[in-house]
């Protein structure tokens, strides 16, 4: 008997992680991908020997990669290797301040006590409970389709309803952390971790304090090459196992016959298949490859996450007081994302975050010199220019990190790249230019957030950022192992 065939739309992280799952579950697996090479919103910008990782730079949860090559059968060293960074990331305050959040607790609370006077016990509890609502919430409703009866008749279930307490809920993340710490450095910090899916602090629910777990108690981690080497092993191991990706190569329409989709149309021509897994953002599945254009209006109910706008400045001379991340806070956060999210404009004193990887190994860069991956927050709205946008939040990002590291940032940049919210949606047809697709704006986002498996198609499945469980490395690969469960169960 021939084995039953399924297509993946897309090779961002989750289509190739879904496509790595289900040829492990023996389906013949093609995917198709419009662009030139693998890896979605991770690719490599190279320029005069500078070489800078495109999308994510932030690595966190490694188990989820480790989990396909251990699935696989397959030893991760010989395709993939990264090291544990001991700093999450150095923040920098327009009032001098400086904090290394390191990634063991007791070292990060006493780092925040000397640094701005907050009692060490108010960190550890925050990362104490920021791991137990993890624990109990995250790891039901992360990895498993909160479409499915079985997940909330699960024991687990319960104790989790348990755990969450009533400020989870009815406070915004900057209300929960408000009641958390005394002072406002902490309350920035903590804040900061709701534009982790590309969310508003000051609208978004206290739930997400489960998200420094990730990071913090976690830790954070460095792919050995960049984050391009994340998608290119996953590559070289679904090659091994048999999936065949078809780059260059845009699916015009997904079809379906009697209402259960039948495969798919490339270059005019129909290609069949059982099933079909999108790993395109679900907006554009809808409105493009189902002409379902009720189904695109259904997904645009919960607000798009936030874009970015990102300069890529291969720069001329090294930065001893800078680390692998770095973030220099606004003074205003409140009003930052009063313009990003409501007004849908830059702020002109915009947080700026500062990506180095030739701070963790050679070869990113001429010696002597350094890679600055550095990206500023940007509104998800309609704009089809974005030119004079870029010109006047150039100057504040230049002016800001001048003032506050004291030198003339222009002066020393050698090399320049930009990468736009409109460059970010013709790459990956994310809507908008979004990062994470929709945000959790509401406290009812996680359950609004389009489900992994279609009702109104039997027979496609979602996985990526714009789906269930959301955005981020993480939570893409998580979105996979869903979906790859639901075609275990269905068949
Ligand atoms: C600048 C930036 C910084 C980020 N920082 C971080 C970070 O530090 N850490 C983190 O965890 N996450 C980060 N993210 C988010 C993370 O990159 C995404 O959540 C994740 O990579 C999305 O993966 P995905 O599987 O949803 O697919 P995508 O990466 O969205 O890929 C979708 C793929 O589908 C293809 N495609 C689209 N239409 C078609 C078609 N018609 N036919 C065939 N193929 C098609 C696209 O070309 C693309 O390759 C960042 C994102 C960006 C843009």
């Amino acid at each position: 008997m021939s084995n039953r065939k399924a297509i993946v739309v897309g090779a961002g992280i989750a289509g190739i992680a879904t496509a790595i799952r289900l040829a492990v579950k023996g389906y013949e697996v093609e995917v198709y991908e419009k662009n030139d090479v693998a890896g979605g919103k991770m690719y490599l910008i190279e320029k005069d020997g500078f070489t800078f990782d495109a999308g994510p730079s932030l690595f966190t949860q490694p188990s989820n990669v480790e989990e396909l090559f251990q699935l696989a059968g397959e030893d991760i060293s010989s395709f993939f290797t990264y090291e544990s960074v001991p700093i999450a990331c150095r923040y920098f305050f327009e009032n001098g301040k400086k904090i290394n959040a390191y990634t063991n607790a007791a070292q990060f609370a006493e780092e925040m006590r000397k640094q701005t006077g907050e009692p060490s016990e108010h960190v550890i509890q925050y990362l104490k409970d920021s791991e137990r609502i993890y624990d109990k919430v995250g790891s039901i409703f992360l990895n498993y389709s909160l479409h499915r009866s079985s997940t909330w008749l699960h024991a687990r279930v319960i104790s989790a309803m348990g755990a969450v307490k009533l400020p989870y809920l009815v406070k915004t993340l900057d209300q929960f952390n408000r009641s958390r710490f005394i002072t406002p450095e902490a309350v920035q910090i903590f804040n900061r971790y709701a534009t982790y899916n590309g969310s508003n602090p000051y609208s978004a629910p206290g739930m997400l304090s489960l998200i420094p777990h990730l990071e913090q108690n976690q830790g954070t981690y460095y792919p050995h090459g960049g984050m391009i080497n994340i998608p290119k092993a996953l590559v070289a191991l679904a090659e091994k196992k048999g999936v065949r990706f078809m780059l260059n190569t845009a699916v015009e329409k997904i079809k379906k016959d009697n209402g259960r989709i039948s495969g798919i149309v490339v270059d005019g021509k129909f290609i069949a298949s059982d099933l079909v897994v999108s790993n395109v953002d679900a907006y554009y599945t809808y409105k493009n490859l189902l002409s379902d254009e009720a189904g695109a209006k259904k997904i645009l109910r919960n607000e798009r996450s936030s874009s970015a706008f990102i300069f890529y400045w291969g720069m001329k001379r090294e930065f001893s007081e800078l680390h692998l991340h770095n973030i220099f806070f606004s003074e205003s956060y409140q009003q930052e994302f009063n313009h990003l999210f409501k007004l849908k404009k830059f702020f002109h004193d915009p947080t700026i975050y500062v990506n180095i990887t030739s701070k963790m190994e050679s070869g990113q860069c001429p010696s002597g010199k350094e890679n600055w991956f550095v990206m500023v927050n940007a509104p998800a709205k309609p704009q089809a220019d974005w030119q004079e946008d870029m010109n006047a939040l150039r100057a504040s990002v230049v002016a800001k990190l001048s003032r506050m590291l004291s030198i003339d940032i222009a002066e020393a940049i050698e090399v320049e790249e930009v990468l736009t919210p409109n460059g970010i949606q013709s790459r990956t047809d994310s809507y908008l230019g979004s990062l994470y697709g929709t945000s959790s704006n509401s406290r009812w986002a996680a359950f609004m957030r389009h489900p992994n498996q279609s009702s109104r198609n039997q027979g496609l499945y979602f996985a990526g950022g714009s789906v269930h469980p959301g955005g981020g490395i993480p939570l893409c690969l998580k979105s996979a192992k869903i979906v790859s469960d639901l075609i275990g169960y269905l068949g």
